[in-house]
């Protein structure tokens, strides 16, 4: 492996080829316009903007493959876009080149119910799908809150607060439709829910950010749609006896359907912004699903238990809709909420992952850090799977240096943890500089396979890889 500072030669985008994307795409779905460009520049999160030099939207696969033979055969890199609502700068375009937007390929292919599957196109928002499965009493599970599409969580596996119960994007996929970087359309998986035939390709391009190859259908996993729904709320004195309940809850047998974890300032600041009346500590959020009314009492009864006898010093439960609602809206924008009440700040949401047994050594860690390095973070996510946001709140530029150098050492912690640098975020433009520290020699097999399959590295170049890993 050549380590070196130059990637490869890439060509720009010419008049020529973009007669030729035209040709293949109609002009309507390509554009060259600033206002185009700068809108596909950059994710949610605060990587540096780059623009693409041409804008085009996929609309079938035929194009997909006849636009990544062409960008493969001119050496023009191909950057896949899904909403663009990434923390880590994933679908930015670094190197300029084509910005391949799945806006338009919205299309749900077919509900197939009584499978419990779906088969759609990759610009479809999750949440657009949900809506129209609804009338099927069925859901795709993952969730990660903002407006994702199909494409983007599957680039990213992205997850949510629901993922302890119903898994990550990952574990809620069957099969793919791939067009490879050199234009070649195939299909991974099948859509018997047992596969054991060969390599999992499916699983493989799940979670690699678009540089492997571009999915242009897929077919999820569904869930029926819950029909009754509690929720419940513990604080506690110490993060300790927040994550004893957290093993507890899980070890009762009683499947979460979210297990959320806040610290003392976050349950603070959403208290006071949404009125919940919480102590400003460690606290737990917690919801159930059932199919029988009577049992959600019962459930409910145990999950108290389990919090006072882990030391909850405050404890409700509710299977009130309207109440539910409210403590769910609080979390689901507690990073709204957090911007709103910090104008003229910088937020930077960084996320990782450890094993729940780790997870108080963790919260401990960063709560060590935020008085050693005086940065103001909020730290909360999914503790029923390891997962920790950490929102760094920063005033200017000094501060902002300060708080990253606190985000790498946070980092470096869950990977000591036997973690990761990121449980759903992915690594993007952000995290390169972690792959080595988590994945070993593993990286340089990461590196075998992504060169296998995209030799001439035009898809989302820049991302994954640290930049000293370049193909030779
Ligand atoms: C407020 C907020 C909260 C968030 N909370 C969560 C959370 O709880 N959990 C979570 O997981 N994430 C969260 N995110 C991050 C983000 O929403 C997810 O990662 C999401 O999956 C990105 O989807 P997208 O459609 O915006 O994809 P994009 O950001 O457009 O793209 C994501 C990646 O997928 C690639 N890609 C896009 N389409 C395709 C395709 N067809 N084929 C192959 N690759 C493709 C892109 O190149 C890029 O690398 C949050 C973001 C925000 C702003």
């Amino acid at each position: 492996m050549k380590s070196t500072d130059v990637w490869p030669a890439y060509q720009i985008v010419t008049p020529e080829i973009i007669a030729r994307l035209t040709e293949i795409s109609g002009t309507e779905n390509v554009s060259l316009k600033n206002a185009d460009l700068e809108l596909h520049a950059n994710d949610q999160g605060i990587q540096t903007a780059h623009c693409a030099e041409a804008l085009v939207w996929a609309t079938d696969t035929v194009q997909v493959s006849r636009v990544l033979a062409l960008a493969n055969q001119e050496r023009i890199p191909v950057t896949a876009w899904g909403a663009g609502t990434s923390l880590e700068g994933n679908p930015i375009p670094l190197h300029g080149g084509i910005l391949l937007s799945f806006e338009r390929m919205t299309r749900i292919l077919a509900v197939q119910a009584d499978d419990f599957q779906v088969t759609v196109q990759p610009g479809l928002g999750y949440k657009d799908l949900n809506h129209h499965l609804a009338r099927h009493g069925l859901f795709f599970a993952p969730d990660p809150g903002a407006n994702a599409t199909i494409g983007g969580m599957l680039g990213n596996n992205a997850a949510g607060i629901r993922t302890v119960k119903y898994g990550a994007t990952r574990d809620n996929v069957l099969k793919l439709e791939l067009v490879l970087a050199d234009g070649r359309v195939i299909q991974t998986g099948s859509r018997s829910v047992k596969q054991s035939s060969g390599y999992d390709l499916t699983h493989l391009m799940i979670g690699s950010e678009g540089t492997l190859g571009l999915v242009t259908a897929a077919t999820l996993k569904l869930a029926p749609v819950p029909v009754h729904i509690s929720a419940a709320i513990a604080s506690f004195e110490s993060v300790t006896a927040a994550i004893e309940a957290v093993v507890g809850v899980r070890g009762s047998g009683l499947d979460p359907a979210a297990l959320e974890y806040l610290d003392e300032i976050t349950s603070d600041l959403i208290s006071k912004n949404d009125g919940l009346n919480l102590p400003a500590k460690p606290t737990l959020l917690m919801e159930f699903h059932s199919t029988h009314a009577g049992s959600m009492q019962e459930i409910l009864e145990i999950v108290r238990q389990i919090c006072i006898e882990s030391g909850a010093v405050q404890f409700f439960s509710t299977i009130n809709q309207s109440e539910r609602l409210k403590l769910w809206h609080a979390r689901h924008h507690t990073m709204e909420t957090i911007v709103r009440n910090h104008p003229g700040h910088k937020v930077t949401n960084s996320d990782v992952a450890v094993p729940i047994s780790a997870y108080p050594e963790l919260i401990k860690f960063i709560e060590t850090c935020r008085s050693r390095y005086d940065v103001m973070a909020y730290a909360f996510g999914h503790a029923g799977d390891g997962n920790i946001h950490v929102l760094y709140v920063t005033g200017d530029d000094s501060a902002y240096q300060t708080a990253m150098q606190m985000n790498a050492e946070v980092v470096n912690q869950a990977i000591e943890l036997d973690g990761t640098a990121t449980g759903e975020h992915g690594i993007g433009m952000g995290k390169t500089q972690f792959m080595r520290k988590e994945h070993g020699a593993g990286l340089d097999v990461m590196f075998s396979l992504k060169r296998s399959l995209d030799p001439n590295w035009i898809l989302n170049p820049g991302k994954i890889f640290p930049s000293n890993i370049i193909p030779a």
